[in-house]
């Protein structure tokens, strides 16, 4: 019986929202004995290591004094969060860490040179403040806690910045670095994001890979549940932000999330369902700042309330149309490819939406297109997520709802969880928010 929780950054952003997360810890040691709190860096920390590891490779840059501004950030946090009993030892373990940090970049500056593996080093010490933080705190409140580095536990290859993870070597070094303080009724509190190579460099698991970690745990220690916490009550019925009248889901089937998780619901990682799928661990996920809400459960069986359960929206996106053979041919461009969407097609024609987050793949969907009879026209998707996304009845009132707008095409029943509606860029909030009432 043990328990997995992974706290995201804005849940361990400040002293105050650090204070709630030990409280929910503490009270679920109380609960359940032993457990494991995965945790990522303070809110912002991760994109401001990965600036100064870019800017240390130039000339010029004052390494010194950007290190100062996160040494003094989580200086702070310990002043305001740890109790005096522990507050010197805080202070001397963020200190020296950033002291790492600075000699590292300092030594960038001399090479002039931001290495992947470098890029890793540098970015996985957000993790290892927030960490060391969090476990000051639970210790200096008698919580009986001990801080495990990610690297000795998670195990990956060298694929800096997107590794992937060895589960078999994972498995060996959490049955030697966590069970047994899990046996002791011990709080292991490790870092997220971070793993190491067969070499023993830091690698990291790509941007939100803390649920990741949380998950690769959970399935090498046998957790039976994963928690999730952030900073909304639960996978909502859309996000919140585009859609006011957003609601969290009480429960989604591994596949759903999965779906959600591709087609831009970017509450969870994608990856974080593998292992959990693989293992048949429910994954709940809560919110930090209202802990009595019951959230999101995440199960392995479908569940059904409703042929809807949720709506996501992808933008911008390209809609590529023309030739069967000409679409196979963009459709199968290797750096495309994992762009892609969806595509239709007949024996004639054809039809595939690619996403193009950013500039390049725009560019790089309009290079292709030249020189054929193919059109390109930009869009935005949204996908219709549930149990019965692909039923003819579903599709008609999708119709209905979108009467008024101008819809490019619906394709549905290429993926059982979802269907796609190409709209305008220009209509896309309005045809998501038309689409939730739906749900
Ligand atoms: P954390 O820092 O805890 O990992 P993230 O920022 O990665 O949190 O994910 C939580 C955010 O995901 C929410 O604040 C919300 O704005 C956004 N989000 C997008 N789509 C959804 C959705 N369908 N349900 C819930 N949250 C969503
Ligand atoms: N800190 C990392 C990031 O910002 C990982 C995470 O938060 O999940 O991407
Ligand atoms: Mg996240």
């Amino acid at each position: 019986m043990s328990v997995v929780l992974k706290f995201g950054g804005t849940s361990v952003a400040s002293a105050a929202t650090l204070e709630q997360v030990r409280t929910i810890v503490a009270q679920e040691h109380d609960l359940s004995g032993g457990l494991v709190c995965v945790v990522s860096a303070t809110a912002g920390t991760t994109n401001a290591l990965l600036q100064l590891a870019h800017a240390s490779a130039l000339p010029g840059t004052d390494v010194a004094a950007q290190c100062e501004a996160i040494r003094a950030r989580h200086l702070t946090i310990a002043d305001e969060l740890v109790p005096v009993s522990h507050r010197a030892s805080a202070r001397e373990c963020v200190t020296t860490l950033v002291a790492e940090l600075q000699r590292y970049c300092e030594s960038m500056r001399t090479l002039e040179e931001c290495t992947p593996a470098s890029l890793d080093a540098v970015a996985s010490m957000g993790e290892r403040l927030s960490s060391t933080l969090l476990s000051h705190a639970l210790q200096a409140t008698g919580v009986d806690c001990v801080e495990v580095r990610a690297t000795n536990v998670i195990h990956t290859d060298s694929t800096f910045m997107q590794a992937k993870v060895d589960p078999v070597r994972t498995h060996d070094a959490a049955s030697s670095f966590i069970v047994p303080h899990l046996t002791a009724n011990r709080v292991v509190v490790t870092q997220g994001f971070t793993g190491s190579d067969a070499e023993g460099r830091t690698t990291t698991l790509g941007r939100g890979g803390s649920d990741a970690s949380a998950a690769i745990i959970g399935a090498a220690i046998g957790a039976t549940r994963i928690e999730i916490w952030t900073d909304v009550s639960g996978v909502f019925s859309a996000d919140p932000r585009l859609v006011p009248s957003a609601r969290p889901i009480a429960s989604l089937s591994f596949a759903e999330i999965r779906e959600l998780a591709l087609y831009g619901a970017k509450v969870l990682h994608p990856d974080t369902i593998l292992p959990a799928v693989e293992h048949d661990i429910p994954v709940l996920v809560k919110n930090t700042f209202t802990p009595a809400d019951p959230g999101t459960v995440i199960l392995a069986q479908p569940v059904s309330h409703g042929a809807l359960h949720a709506v996501s929206l992808m933008r911008p996106c390209c809609v590529v149309s023309g030739s069967h053979d000409e679409v196979q041919g963009v459709a199968s461009l290797d750096h495309l490819r994992t762009h892609l969407l969806v595509t239709g097609s007949s024996r004639e024609h054809g039809i595939a939406v690619i996403h193009t987050p950013d500039a390049k793949h725009a560019t790089d969907v309009a290079v292709a297109v030249t020189g054929t009879t193919l059109t390109m026209e930009q869009c935005a998707v949204v996908i219709c997520t549930g149990p019965d996304a692909s039923r003819v009845d579903t599709t008609a009132n999708i119709v209905s709802k979108l009467a008024h707008l101008d819809v490019h095409g619906i394709l549905t029943g290429v993926s059982p969880y979802s269907c796609f509606v190409v709209v305008a860029e220009a209509d896309a909030v309005e045809a998501l928010q038309c689409l939730h009432q739906l749900v």
